[in-house]
């Protein structure tokens, strides 16, 4: 059996994170991966600014190593909105970027190869200690702290803190820590990888498309090197049961029959299946700790609701728990409620903006709106400055999250 003083269970972007922070901090930790890397995962591979931002503060050699493989990602400058009528706005992440000069604002990059360049920095430190291949399947609390044991038991190891990390369908997230699905602040997604998709834009903007079929959801494509594209179909889990909807058929019938889609894919051709898996979104607070656990990335259910983006928010918690297991080995405190200061960061971080996204996600069911916000920028462009400023400025965030300002704003400017 192994003793340590912090488990990490899961090697995805939010365990990697955590291990990686905790190793800088000079702290050891243990960490226990289903999966044999590269893996694999079900995603739309688009990875936000904000990953990279908490990447470079854990160490900014990573994402120098990361561009070193360019072609591996493509480097993202802004978003392609396309409304339920058709009409089409280019959204820059900064408004008069230099794709040479300008730092990287994101990327997409396979998650196999993503994912995979991330536990190769986690093999690195001396003071992690990566188990690949092993599925913890049992959690059992005892006065110490953890102890965690694979199926037939075989493999053990015994913990004072756990951080948990091992994605959507995490089992220690429903069973011990008491987070349910809520189908309203839940999502399922497909994706299929496509060769050859025509119309992509010059600087590889990812575009979401909002169609009437699809309400309220979308269907993206995102842009990948080689000619290849992740494209695919997100949808509210409520609305997926109640309406009875197959996100497959949906993404086939798109790509066959859309107006604007089918001459794009007709001379594409899918590689591999489509495949699908959940999202459990941010939308609803939960309480992601307990007595000397912390929930980090999917498992504590922090999927931005509004794009879908979880891959940053699991890094950025990842890091937040490593510093609050530093705290706690301090101090030997693993008490639920010193833990909460976890919570509380968690919120006062990524709290603001999962709200925002949330009413807008609220917001975007009514197409009818969609298409009057959108016809308003196509009719005059210079509005896209008010949607890039709400990137940068605090207060007018703050204002964002009223909807009727933003209805004010936008007829005023376009009077
Ligand atoms: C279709 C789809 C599209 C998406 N598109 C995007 C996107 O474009 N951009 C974005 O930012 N986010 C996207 N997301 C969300 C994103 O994939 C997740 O938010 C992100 O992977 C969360 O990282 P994580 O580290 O919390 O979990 P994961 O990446 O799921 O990693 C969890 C790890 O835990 C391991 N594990 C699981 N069970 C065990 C166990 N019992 N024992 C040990 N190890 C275990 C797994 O093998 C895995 O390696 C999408 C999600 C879906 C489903």
């Amino acid at each position: 059996m192994i003793k340590t003083d912090i488990c990490i269970v899961g090697a995805g972007p939010g365990g990697a994170a955590a291990a990686l922070r905790l190793s800088h901090l000079g702290i050891p930790s243990v960490v226990v991966e289903k999966a044999v890397f590269p893996r694999d995962k079900i995603c739309g591979d688009a990875i936000s600014g904000r990953a990279l931002t908490i990447l470079r503060r854990i160490d900014p050699g990573i994402i120098d190593r990361f561009d070193a493989a360019s072609s591996e990602q493509f480097s993202v400058w802004g978003i392609r909105f396309g409304a339920p009528n058709g009409a089409q706005i280019d959204v820059p992440f900064k408004p008069k970027y230099d794709p040479i000069a300008d730092p990287k604002q994101g990327y997409v990059s396979k998650r196999i190869d993503f994912d995979n360049r991330l536990v190769d920095e986690v093999k690195k430190r001396d003071n992690i200690a990566l188990h690949q291949g092993i599925s913890i399947e049992k959690y059992e609390r005892i006065p110490e702290g953890y102890l965690l044991s694979n199926a037939d038991g075989s493999f053990q190891v015994q913990a004072r803190l756990l951080i948990v990390a091992n994605g959507a369908h995490s089992a220690f997230s429903r069973h011990h820590a008491g987070l349910e699905k809520d189908e309203a602040h839940h999502a399922g997604a497909v994706r299929a990888y496509y060769r050859n998709v025509k119309g992509l834009h010059p600087d590889n903007f990812i575009e979401l498309h909002f169609l009437n079929e699809l309400n309220p959801g979308y269907f993206w494509i995102f842009g990948l090197p080689g000619g290849y594209a992740n494209v695919g179909v997100g949808m509210r889990s409520d609305f997926i049961s109640r309406r009875r909807f197959n996100l497959t058929k949906s993404l086939e019938d798109i790509i066959a029959n859309h107006p604007s889609f089918k001459d794009r894919f007709k001379d594409a051709e899918r590689l591999g299946k489509t495949m699908g898996y959940g999202l459990p979104l941010g939308s609803k607070r939960r309480l992601i700790s307990g007595d000397h656990f912390m929930l980090v990335g999917d498992a504590g259910h922090l999927i931005d609701p509004l794009s879908g983006e979880g891959i940053g928010n699991a890094i950025n918690s990842g890091y937040i728990a490593a510093e609050q297991a530093q705290q706690c080995l301090a101090t030997n405190d693993f008490s639920a409620n010193t833990m909460l200061a976890y919570d509380q960061r968690v919120h006062r971080v990524l709290g603001k903006e999962m709200e925002l996204s949330y009413r807008i996600q609220r917001i975007m069911a009514r197409p009818w709106l969609i298409n009057f916000v959108t016809n308003r920028i196509v009719r005059n462009p210079s509005l896209l400055y008010l949607i890039a400023a709400m990137y940068t400025d605090l207060d007018m965030r703050k204002r964002g999250l009223n909807p009727f300002f933003w209805i004010k704003a936008l007829m005023k400017k376009s009077s």
